[in-house]
C-alpha cells in the first residue's frame, strides 16, 4: 500500500507541553499515521512513497477551533448593533449553507482541519453535514454541528428557530435537535450581540439548564454554553455544562469584574473553556492603529474604549483561569472572518500560558473537549493524519502558526492554492438583494 512520509526540522507532537523534536520523520498509510521517527532511521531508500520535506518547517497536529458560526463570514456586515439581523434578512438559508463550504475550506488552509459550529439557522449546518458525509467535497475538514442553538424566547440568537422556556420544552428541544443530526448541543446561557438581549443577564434558570444537560448526557452528546454574564457562569457549572464558551463575566451593570470564586468552582467542576479572546481584536488593533495614525472620529473613540476594556479583562481571566488549572481550548467564534486562527493563540500566550501550553490547548485539549481525542489532536501511531506544516518554531515564538506551509487531511496534501477557488471575498451580496433577471429572458417572459 501506499506510503507518505513527511520529513521536518521539528515536530510538536503536543502529547505534552514541553519541547520539540527535531529532524523527525511521520509515516502515513491509508490516513494513519503508522510511524513517528527520526528521520535518519528512515534510510533513504523510501520506496515507491510520496515523501514530503520542511527544512524549516515545524509538523504539528491539525489545530481545533472550538467555536465557528459557518453560516456567517460576512466581514464588514457583521459590525454595529444590528449587525445579525442585516444578515439574517437579506440571506436566504441557501446562501448561508455555500457559505459553510467555502468558509469551511478557508479555515482549513489556516491549519484549522477540526471546527465546530456553535449555531445556526434552521437546517444550515445539519444539511452542510449531510453534504460531508455525502462525500461531495474532497479533503473537507472535520465538522462538528450542534444544528440551532438552544435559546430562551428572545434569546441570543433566537433567529436560529430553536426558543425553548421551561424544563419540558428545554428537554424535547434537545430530543429535536439530537433527531435532527446535532453532535452536540450549544445553549445561549446569557444575552450577546442580538440586539434585542443582555450581556449582563442571564437565559435560562438552573433548572432548566440541568434539563438540558441532563437529557444531552443520556442521548450521548456533550454541551457547550455560551456564558457572557458573571450570574450565566454560575448557573452553568452548577448545571454541569461539559463546555463553557467566553467566560467575560459582565456584571449586572454591564461592567467587567473577575471572580477568583468563580473561577475556583470551574476549576473544581473540570468543564472545558473556550475563551474565544480574539473576538473583537482585530476591530482594536484596526482603531488602534488608527488612532496612533490620523486620530479616530469622535463616535470611534467610545468603540475603541470599550474593545480595550474587553481585551484588557479577557486578558486577564484568560490568564487567572489558567493559572487556577482550568483546561483551556482554543475558539475563533469565527463570525466576520475565516482563516484568522492564529490571534487567538498568539493573545493566550500574552495572557500568561507558554507556547507549549497553548499549543495542547489548540490540539490535544481541543480534541480531548469535542470528544474526538481517539482520532486526532496528538501526532501518535494509529491516529488520523491531519497534519499542519508551519514555517518556523511555534514553541519559541507562537507567530510562527500565521505561516500555515502545508496542511494534511487524512494524510493527503491539501492544495494550498484552494484559495483561488474559495475566495476570502465579502461573503455577501453588496446591497439589498433585487431580482435581476438577464435581458432575453426578461423579454421572453413579456412576450408570453
Ligand atoms: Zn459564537
Amino acid at each position: 500500500m501506499p506510503r507518505t512520509v513527511i520529513r521536518a526540522r521539528r515536530l510538536f507532537d503536543s502529547c505534552s507541553p514541553s519541547g520539540s523534536h527535531e529532524h523527525m520523520a511521520v509515516v502515513v498509510e491509508n490516513g494513519r499515521i503508522t510511524d513517528i521517527t527520526q528521520a535518519q532511521d528512515l534510510g533513504s531508500d523510501l520506496g515507491d512513497a510520496t515523501v514530503y520535506d520542511y527544512e524549516d518547517g515545524c509538523l504539528l497536529p491539525g489545530f481545533v477551533d472550538s467555536h465557528v458560526h459557518l453560516m456567517y463570514g460576512t466581514a464588514g456586515r457583521m459590525g454595529g448593533p444590528r449587525s445579525y439581523h442585516h444578515v439574517n434578512d437579506e440571506d436566504s438559508d441557501s446562501l448561508m449553507l455555500l457559505r459553510c463550504v467555502r468558509n469551511a475550506y478557508i479555515h482549513l488552509l489556516a491549519g484549522v482541519t477540526t471546527m465546530r459550529d456553535c449555531g445556526a439557522r434552521n437546517r444550515v449546518t445539519f444539511d452542510f453535514k449531510a453534504g460531508l458525509k455525502a462525500d461531495l467535497f474532497g479533503l473537507a475538514p472535520n465538522v462538528l454541528v450542534s444544528g440551532r442553538s438552544l435559546t430562551h424566547t428572545g434569546g441570543h440568537f433566537y433567529f436560529c428557530g430553536e426558543e425553548a422556556d421551561g424544563p419540558d420544552e428545554c428537554r424535547k428541544a434537545v430530543r429535536r435537535l439530537v433527531k435532527e443530526g446535532a453532535d452536540f448541543i450549544k445553549v445561549m446561557g446569557s444575552g450577546g450581540g442580538t440586539y434585542i438581549t443582555q450581556p449582563r443577564l442571564p437565559g435560562f434558570t438552573v433548572e432548566e439548564l440541568k434539563v438540558i444537560q441532563d437529557e444531552a448526557r443520556r442521548n450521548d452528546k456533550r454541551t457547550t454554553i455560551h456564558v457572557l454574564a458573571t450570574q450565566s457562569i454560575v448557573n452553568a457549572v452548577e448545571a454541569r455544562f461539559d463546555c463553557l464558551e467566553h467566560v467575560e463575566f459582565v456584571e449586572p451593570d454591564s461592567s467587567r469584574q473577575y471572580h477568583p470564586e468563580i473561577a475556583r468552582m470551574i476549576a473544581d467542576s473540570g468543564c472545558w473553556v473556550s475563551p474565544t479572546i480574539q473576538t473583537g481584536f482585530r476591530g482594536y488593533e484596526r482603531l488602534s492603529h488608527k488612532r496612533e495614525s490620523e486620530g479616530l472620529m469622535p463616535g470611534e473613540e467610545a468603540s475603541y474604549l470599550a474593545l480595550k476594556a474587553k481585551q484588557e479583562t479577557n486578558l486577564h481571566t484568560c490568564g487567572e483561569l489558567h493559572r487556577m488549572g482550568v483546561r483551556m481550548i482554543v475558539g475563533t467564534d469565527a463570525i466576520g472572518d475565516f482563516g484568522d486562527y492564529s490571534p487567538g493563540p498568539e493573545l493566550m500566550v500574552k495572557a500568561g500560558m507558554s507556547a507549549g501550553e497553548v499549543l495542547v490547548a489548540a490540539t490535544r485539549h481541543g480534541a480531548e473537549a469535542l470528544d474526538l481525542s481517539d482520532e486526532v489532536g496528538t501526532i501518535e501511531r494509529g491516529k488520523a493524519a491531519d497534519l499542519v506544516v508551519v514555517e518556523g518554531n511555534p514553541t519559541t515564538d507562537i507567530r510562527a502558526i500565521r505561516n500555515v506551509k502545508q496542511v494534511f487531511r487524512r494524510g493527503t496534501a491539501v492544495p494550498m492554492d484552494a484559495s483561488l477557488l474559495f475566495y476570502r471575498g465579502p461573503g455577501a451580496i453588496r446591497g439589498r438583494r433585487r431580482l435581476i433577471l438577464p435581458q432575453p429572458i426578461q423579454k421572453a417572459l413579456l412576450d408570453r
